[in-house]
């Protein structure tokens, strides 16, 4: 994982920093994986649709971003497959674009990244899919024993405070457009980030482990360093799908200091 990370950050040298960092997440409810289940089974019951169909939007989200260029010329990203706890697979991808198509302004930013509910007259779907999707639990006083919540107050910030206009913030995020006018939105996307190396060491932090004891009768017990690994990971690992990519692709060379 170091290596990768180091190799990651070999791009960043070379291209400068990631302009977008991009999540998708599989969706258990998504059609296809609906269509398939046999009476009575439900999204978790078959691991192997999940990493099917969560590696088919995959591919084509990466022709969108990298073949059609949706989000700009990208000229070099870098991403990881990860699975939760549960087994969801996402992936985490890190976008660096072309000069020419660089996100420089707050202007930029709002061409992408939008912090307000869609209009439910104008763009009916997008309003009932944020809605749906993309809105963060409630938190706070409403909620205090939310896992977000930690010391009083929501780790990842929100509720987010009202704003006319993009700002570029003083942390790594910008601070998106949330008009008072328009509907409040607990809602948080990335596009421009300054911690580079956090967010290439946060996409290569590594499988999640467990301590486990094993009991054997009344003899002291044993400690086990394990890695965990779900149902979907598992699959995932069978079907020879990569964990990871990036391209252009580099690799560190071996030295040797003289002896
Ligand atoms: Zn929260």
């Amino acid at each position: 994982m170091h290596q990768r990370y180091q190799d990651a950050m070999a791009l960043v040298h070379k291209f400068g920093k990631p302009d977008i960092f991009l999540t998708m997440t599989c969706n258990p409810s998504w059609s296809e994986i609906v269509a398939e289940l046999l009476p009575g089974q439900q999204p978790h019951d078959r691991p192997d649709l999940l990493t099917r169909v969560f590696h088919a939007r995959l591919e084509e989200l990466k022709k969108d971003v990298l073949e059609r260029n949706v989000l700009g010329k990208v000229v070099a990203y870098v991403y990881v497959i990860e699975f939760q706890k549960r087994g969801l697979p996402h992936v985490h991808m890190l976008l660096i674009l072309d000069q020419s198509d660089k996100l420089a302004t707050p202007d930029d930013y709002d061409k992408i990244v939008r912090a307000e509910i869609p209009d439910q007259q104008q763009e009916p779907e997008l309003h009932k899919r944020i809605l749906k999707h993309m809105i963060h639990n409630p938190c706070g006083v409403q909620n205090p024993r939310s896992p977000c919540m930690k010391q009083g107050s929501c780790k990842k910030g929100f509720p987010k405070s009202f704003s006319n206009c993009t700002k570029q913030g003083n942390d790594s995020y910008p601070i998106y457009r949330r008009r008072q006018d328009a509907p409040p939105v607990p809602l948080q996307i990335c596009s421009s980030i300054k911690c580079v190396k956090y967010l290439y060491k946060y996409i290569h932090k590594g499988s999640d482990r467990v301590s486990m004891e094993v009991h054997k009768g009344d003899e002291i017990a044993q400690f086990v360093d394990a890695r965990w690994i779900c149902a979907p990971e598992a699959m995932w690992k069978f079907y020879k799908f990569p964990m990871t990519r990036m391209n252009p692709s580099a690799s560190s060379l071996a030295k040797h200091a003289p002896s």
